[in-house]
């Protein structure tokens, strides 16, 4: 504090002459916090957002924007630094890709724009692609609605010990749901790009979840409410028209872009953006990032938000969750991964959940159960892996899960190919407890299930197990609360399924 206050007051003597030449700032320009993202092992995207004075009056012109990257906390041993230019048509982003850079290491940076510093973050390289690690640790987490709870999940998520936050959908929430709000939208559902990108801003206006961007690196995918609920590849629910929604969806990608630490390369091109991606963390794991939304088959069979019982376009081999191409880029990922675990980073819940009662079969038409060929073709996929050890970590179902991945979810006794674990919610709503743990029977590969309870997962990764752990927080309606370890796995190499711990 005291470093960024003598900082800002020494730029005061000059700013005012540069605040006339330019749209003014606001006094705090990096309101809504700094983060990284995308960690390769020299590599790391550095990103921050400058904010306008007026906050009703979008800021015009560019900024040129300094970085500094370090390898100390003071920011004394610097090891690169720049320039870039924050531009009006992306929303004053700065996504810096700060290059040569050690591996598997902490760095610390900052930006200053106009003399005004931003607040330090720390990040952290992935290891080098052959180096032998010992331990990884990531949190996973996903499905933050504003409006339900506070963040104090992320506060605790700041201070454990990451490589790298997982988080897999539902950044924002496109629509105002559930009980007992906190805090509010104050505004509709967002629409154009403008929208899109002040309800980024209220999402990012958050304390804890800008210091857990500020502490770690994040990997990132998204789900539907970024866009729109439900939404499958150019149409959704509420929006039949795909002229429309296409429109809608770019700018809704095109703000996602803009707020999170994504390269440059990412950039999308119209209502289409290339979010899938790989990441290797030297000899102990390889990450696989999939978007199941942008190219995913319509749902089938709808009644409501489940699938008709027996329906039999649900099981047509021709549906898709990933698309053709990025099917085909998983499956020669699969077939060339040689790290010791391999990590499918995904964004529902993708083991067989029946959830019928007396008999009658009900699947839930939005997650993979609406997609189980396509599910079949994925754990194929990873089946056919060199790598014997594959866990799917995953969120949008707003409860913990953990689950054996079958390769025939008919058949209780065919072999377990992968490990599933979804990392709760950070607060949105999830269906009650009971309904869930009245499901487990018939479902006997789902080994654990708790609903309305909120927070992350963490999963430590070591040459020969896998833990895991879900991190609840006591109270979401509390921006104080504790928090607790709800449960624990163990996953052993070599034996794929979870095992309480
Ligand atoms: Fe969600
Ligand atoms: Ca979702």
């Amino acid at each position: 504090m005291k470093r960024r206050s003598f900082v800002a007051g020494a730029s005061a003597l000059w700013l005012p002459s540069l605040a006339r030449a330019q749209a003014p700032l606001a006094p705090d320009p990096f309101g809504l916090g700094v983060a990284s993202g995308r960690p390769l092992s020299d590599s790391v995207v550095l990103w921050t957002r400058l904010l306008a004075a007026d906050p009703t009056a979008p800021l015009g012109g560019s900024f040129p924007v300094s970085w500094t990257i370090a390898e100390d906390e003071r920011l004394q041993k610097v090891v690169r630094s720049g320039t870039a230019t924050a531009e009006a048509r992306w929303a004053h982003s700065v996504h810096v890709e700060a290059g040569g850079l050690k591996p598997n290491r902490s760095y610390w940076y900052r930006f200053t724009v106009n003399g005004v510093a931003s607040p330090i973050g720390r990040t952290r390289t992935a290891p080098a692609g052959n180096e032998r690690v010992a331990a990884l640790n990531f949190a996973v987490a996903s499905c933050q609605q504003y409006e339900q709870g506070y963040y104090a999940a992320w506060r605790h998520a700041a201070a454990e010990e990451l490589n790298a936050v997982l988080f897999v959908g539902d950044y924002i929430y496109e629509v105002s749901w559930g009980r007992d709000h906190v805090r509010k939208h104050g505004t509709g559902r967002p629409t154009t790009l403008r929208e899109f990108r002040d309800r980024y801003a209220l999402y990012k206006s958050d304390r804890d979840l800008q210091a857990a961007h500020a502490a770690h690196p994040w990997i990132v995918t998204w789900d539907d409410h970024e866009v729109a609920n439900d939404y499958t590849n150019d149409i959704s629910p509420t929006d039949p028209d795909p002229n429309a929604f296409l429109a809608m969806r770019a700018a809704a990608y095109q703000a996602y872009w803009e707020h999170m630490p994504l390269p440059n390369a990412m950039q999308p091109s119209g209502s289409a953006m290339k979010l899938y991606d790989h990441y290797r963390y030297g000899d102990l794991a390889e990450l696989h990032v999939i978007d199941d939304r942008q190219y995913r088959s319509h749902h089938s069979c709808m009644v409501g938000d489940h699938a008709e019982p027996d329906c039999a376009e649900r099981l047509d081999p021709s549906r898709t969750m990933l698309g053709a191409e990025q099917e085909a880029w998983f499956a020669s990922g699969m077939k060339r991964a040689s790290a010791r675990w391999n990590i499918v980073v995904q964004q529902t819940l993708m083991a067989e959940l029946d959830r019928g009662k007396n008999g009658q079969h009900k699947f839930w038409e939005d997650g993979w159960d609406g997609y189980p060929a396509a599910r079949r073709r994925l754990l194929d996929a990873v089946a056919a892996s060199p790598v014997r050890d594959t866990l799917v970590v995953g969120g949008d179902v707003h409860a913990f899960w953990a689950a054996d991945l079958k390769q025939d979810f008919a058949r209780p006794n065919s072999p377990t190919v992968a490990t599933e674990f979804v990392g709760g919610s950070i607060t949105s709503a999830g269906s009650p407890d009971k309904d869930f743990q009245a499901m487990l029977p018939n479902n006997p590969h789902m080994k654990y299930v708790r609903s309305r309870a909120y927070g992350y997962g963490v999963v430590s990764l070591a040459p020969r197990t896998a833990a895991v752990s879900f991190r609840t927080v006591k109270s979401i309606k509390d921006v104080n609360s504790s928090i607790s370890t709800l449960a624990r796995f163990a996953v052993e190499a070599g034996k794929p399924g979870a095992v309480p711990a």
